[in-house]
């Protein structure tokens, strides 16, 4: 009997941020057995592999080691024989410049099925992000893709004086290196001097930087601005960006949540042109694993009511009654709330429309309400938190509080906050802490400050920090929105 092979998908993983992901790629990482993954694919991405699947990394760098396609495909073909579906995961769309063909060629060779799941290629993410146009029916009639390294690492394979006749926009990927001869080569071939070149770095992600120029000055622009690859090059007549006059476009903005938490808030900047600067001051703890949880999962149904307090505890909770084999049923008829409404929303992602929310997001004023709402004499409260967060009693009730996570300081890599930082922006109050334990409040006089909200702003003052704005909804929505109405 012919020997029973696993299936094999070429997934595209979009550019990093977990938005920007297709639902049918989400899909198949969350149900499959094994991942093969590059250097591009981020943590962000990372974490929305189901938790049994096996993880691969088959980045060309491996431990100091240069791994050869060769090696790559060999893997790919052995987890066939001991996985059912296996995930070959390569940022933004494998079928551009995503060396896809010698492993789909093998595939082919070796009689394994194989299926192509697109994705979001660099060039639409950074277009999208730095608002550029890449088609237009009066001024560019096409878009050309190029790689500005070629296999041999030369140039001499692209025709110049071809692209520039075509008179549309050319992109090139891989380009950082070469960018000041590519340029040079494209004017030598008839292009205008003029002509208008945007390069986007780390497009939609923590760090993204955007230089808007001439064919003629962006590579010298390049080098002042310390442009490192990912990176791609736009060049066309009418090559500018539409968002360039938003509020937060190449405004610096540093994010001091946890590495996750950080990367979601980077794409929501990053879809404004701004310059997200991840410096993750914390970490979160999932404390769902201990007997104790498990304990309280078992008698959760006796509660009459149960709350959240924040989207990482929704995530955290459900996550772990994956893992014991439970679902949404152990709440039996308890009522649910939850403060905000991000936290609404991922108990939506899980089939709950919870009873009550409070009209303002703090832990305060939800009690406040709740007890003018439901006069809560004897009712049995459940509250599932983080373990740092603040005693809160809900009078007449008899209130218990499990802790799902923790959250614990670490130790940044940012030595100094650079001086260019327009914004920097404290989602809780224990951010402001950790941030404060390594800066001191002189360390950043002249930048503006964002808060999330009064308990946040209360801790920040506590630093002799006023914030020059804080969010009216407390959310990272609400945050953004505070700083594009500043002044
Ligand atoms: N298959 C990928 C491209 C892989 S080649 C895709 O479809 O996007 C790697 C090149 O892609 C990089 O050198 C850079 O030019 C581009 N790239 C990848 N991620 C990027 C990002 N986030 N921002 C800008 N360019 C990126």
């Amino acid at each position: 009997m012919a020997e029973r092979r696993g299936k094999v998908y070429m997934v595209g993983a979009g550019p990093g941020c977990m938005g920007l992901i297709s639902a049918k790629a989400l899909h198949i990482l969350q149900h499959c057995d094994c991942v093969l993954y590059d250097r591009l694919i981020g943590k962000e991405i990372l974490n929305l592999i189901g938790q049994n699947a096996e993880l691969v990394y088959v980045g060309k760098e491996h431990k100091g080691d240069v791994r050869t396609q060769e090696e790559i495909n060999k893997i790919l073909i052995d987890k066939t024989s001991r996985h059912k579906v296996v995930v070959r995961l390569k940022g933004g769309d494998p079928m551009i410049f995503g060396r896809a063909t010698e492993e789909i060629k093998s595939l082919i060779e070796n009689k394994i099925k194989f299926e192509i799941v697109p994705g979001i290629t660099a060039i639409t993410s950074a277009a999208a992000c730095a608002g550029i146009i890449l088609t237009d029916r009066n001024t560019a009639s096409s878009v050309t893709l190029v790689t500005g390294q070629t296999a041999e690492g030369r140039l001499t394979k692209i025709d110049f004086p071809s692209l520039v006749k075509l008179n549309g926009t050319i992109v090139f990927y891989m380009t950082v290196e070469n960018m000041k001869l590519i340029c040079q080569k494209l004017v030598k071939a008839g292009m205008k001097a003029d002509t208008g070149a945007i390069i986007v770095a780390n497009a939609s992600l923590a760090n993204q930087k955007i230089v808007i120029g001439t064919v003629s000055n962006i590579a010298q622009k390049c080098i002042i601005e310390k442009i490192q690859p990912p990176a791609v090059l736009i060049i066309g007549k009418k090559c500018t960006s539409l968002l360039s006059n938003q509020t937060l476009f190449g405004k610096k903005v540093l994010m001091t949540r946890d590495v996750l938490g950080n990367a979601e808030f980077a794409c929501k900047l990053a879809a404004r042109g701004a310059q997200a600067i991840s410096c993750p001051m914390f970490e979160i703890e999932d404390l769902t694993g201990s007997k104790d949880f498990k304990h309280v999962v078992e008698k959760i149904k006796n509660y009459d009511w149960v709350f959240f307090t924040s989207p990482t505890g929704v995530k955290l909770f459900f996550k772990s009654l994956k893992k014991l084999k439970k679902d949404g049923r152990v709440f039996g008829c308890s009522k649910i709330g939850c403060i905000g409404s991000e936290t609404a929303t991922a108990l939506n992602d899980y089939g709950i429309i919870p009873d009550f929310i409070p009209k303002n997001f703090t832990s305060v004023d939800m009690a406040k309400e709740f007890i003018k709402k439901y006069k809560p004499n004897g009712m049995k409260i459940l509250l599932l938190r983080s373990a740092l967060a603040e005693k809160l009693e809900i009078k007449g009730a008899v209130t218990e509080t499990a802790a799902i996570y923790t959250a614990k300081k670490i130790e940044s890599s940012f030595s100094k906050i650079d001086e260019n930082v327009d914004w920097i922006t404290f989602g809780s109050s224990f951010a402001v802490k950790c941030f404060f334990e390594k800066f001191r409040p002189e360390d950043i006089q002249n930048r503006k400050i964002a808060s999330i909200g009064p308990v946040t702003t209360e801790t920040l003052k506590k630093y002799s920090v006023k914030p020059a704005v804080e969010a009216k909804e407390h959310t990272i929505d609400g945050l953004i929105e505070s700083m594009e109405n500043s002044k």
